[in-house]
């Protein structure tokens, strides 16, 4: 009988299986943690290959994990057992379609983010999602995280923007889902459900027409309160921003001396805010808004003049986790959501948890979307400061939830928080969810290990602890 890595190799060509450990080594990975070695990493050019992948898998009784660019943040494109095949999207990375009249394109999974925007600009379109990993997290890994990013508040996060899925599940056969179908919608089951229902090999995306005009601005403040108090008043007013993001004094410091963006490194937090639409609409949004901030003690209000200024201000501000490389060399980023109404309050219970346990933490969030995401800053081959980082980022976790929000704002649960599922939600839903489960994926081979607290079978799920 022929191995495992043969089979494989027949199937996709020798040159597209990887099984040496140094080749390996990297499928371990994510942007949060280490996993295991997969049993191999196969690079398929198309759906059938991707089918055929599944079932040889199905045969050695080996799980599939599918990976995109492994920026995930919460370990859920890594094996965690061992063993495993791991199938990356790299081959698949071109935008087959694109539908202008109908606004709309079909792409594989490996495409990258920004490439798609770039790549419809031309027809006067764009792809709204933008997570702040966009320049290298891919559409694959966006639809099943169903990602958010800055301008995510006023258009929606990825699962608005999925119109169809060519889906490959569990059996190796491929089937696809149509938003405009009737009956059960299940391209929105799908989207979010973090590789363990099927793999994605295409989907039509929607796009959406560049707006005559963006405008950005950045006002800067004392203090964080200050700052999220202008955030519940300005949502509060009724009018929804393009994006509204919020960096603290940490995080202010660290993209100044990376981007020179001219941020202003004496405010206790600045919010970036962008309005897009008509010319004509921009003035009273801009005085609508000043005057909310000015209100709330605002120091100063900066306004992009140029393209350049404005892709300045943005660069800092999705460039922001990189810079932080500057203050410590390893960094955890926690991701919850809580009503925007109680923002200040999360934000005290962060910096509460940093002091307690001696860290450094800076912040740089989805504010209008109430999404925090605590950059806890350390050095992980100080074991004390690895125990502070486990310790606070649990008892930010806890202050979210207390206050009404939950566990992960867009990253996902992944490995890292699939013990944290049972914070929010009870034993009917999650046996609910494992029933769903258990309907694409009986045998729980694509994605183990993920989503689900440890110990859960099939429908059996453990009680909130
Ligand atoms: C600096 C930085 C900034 C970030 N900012 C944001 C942000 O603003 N918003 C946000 O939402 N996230 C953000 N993230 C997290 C991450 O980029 C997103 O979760 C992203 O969607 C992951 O895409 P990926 O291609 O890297 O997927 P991977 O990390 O490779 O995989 C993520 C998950 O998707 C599954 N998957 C991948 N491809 C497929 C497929 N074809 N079919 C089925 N399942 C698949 C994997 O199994 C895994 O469970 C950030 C990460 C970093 C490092």
């Amino acid at each position: 009988m022929n191995t495992l890595h043969e089979r494989l190799g027949s199937a996709l060509g020798a040159e597209n299986v990887k099984t040496a450990p140094e080749d390996l080594a990297v499928y371990a990975f994510d942007a949060y943690t280490e996993g295991n070695l997969p049993a191999a990493v196969v690079i398929p050019s198309d759906a059938r290959q991707v089918s055929a992948i599944v079932k040889i898998a199905r045969e050695y009784g080996e799980p599939i994990i599918a990976r995109g660019a492994g920026t995930g943040l919460c370990g859920g494109a890594v094996p965690i057992e061992g063993g495993g095949i791991v199938i990356s999207f790299a081959r698949m990375h071109r935008l087959l379609e694109l539908d202008g009249a109908n606004r709309r394109a079909r792409v594989q999974p490996g495409l990258v983010n920004l490439q798609l925007s770039q790549q419809v600009k031309g027809a006067g379109l764009f792809y709204a999602p933008d997570p702040a990993s966009q320049r290298s997290s891919t559409i694959g890994g966006n639809i099943a995280t169903n990602a958010g990013g800055p301008h995510c508040l006023s258009y929606g996060t990825t699962v608005n923007h999925v119109l169809a899925l060519e889906i490959v599940d569990e059996n190796g056969d491929v089937f696809t889902t149509d938003l405009d179908d009737a009956g059960y919608d299940l391209t929105s089951v799908l989207v979010g459900s973090e590789g363990t229902l099927g793999i994605v090999t295409s989907a039509w995306v929607r796009l959406l027409r560049l707006p005559e005009a963006t405008h950005v601005w950045l006002a800067a403040f004392a203090d964080i309160e200050s700052a999220s108090e202008t955030v519940s008043g300005i949502i509060g007013s009724g009018i929804v921003p393009t994006a509204l993001e919020m960096m603290d004094a940490v995080i202010v410091k660290a993209v100044e001396q990376a981007f020179h963006a001219g941020y202003p490194t004496d405010a206790g937090a600045v919010l970036l805010i962008e309005s897009a639409g008509f010319e004509e609409e921009m003035n009273a949004y801009e005085s609508a808004i000043r005057s909310i901030a000015a209100q709330r003690g605002a120091l100063s209000w900066r306004v992009a003049k140029t393209a350049a200024e404005r892709d300045a201000l943005w660069a800092g501000r999705k460039g922001a986790v990189g810079a932080i490389g500057r203050i410590a060399p390893n960094y955890y980023t926690q991701d919850v959501t809580v009503p925007r109404s109680v923002l200040p309050k999360a934000l005290h219970a962060v910096e509460v948890a940093a002091r307690e346990n001696d860290l450094v933490v800076g912040n740089v969030f989805h504010a209008g979307d109430g999404n925090l995401h605590p950059l806890l800053v350390y050095d992980k081959r100080d074991r004390r400061q690895v125990g502070a980082v486990l310790a606070t980022g649990d008892a930010i976790l806890r202050a979210a939830v207390d206050l009404g929000g939950t566990i992960s704002g867009e990253h996902g649960i992944g490995y890292e928080k699939r013990e944290a599922m049972t914070r929010v939600y009870g034993t009917q839903d999650l046996a609910a969810m494992a029933r769903v489960r258990d309907v694409f994926d009986p045998r729980r081979s694509l994605n183990p290990e993920k989503i689900f607290p440890s110990g859960t079978q099939c429908v059996e799920v453990k009680a909130p602890a």
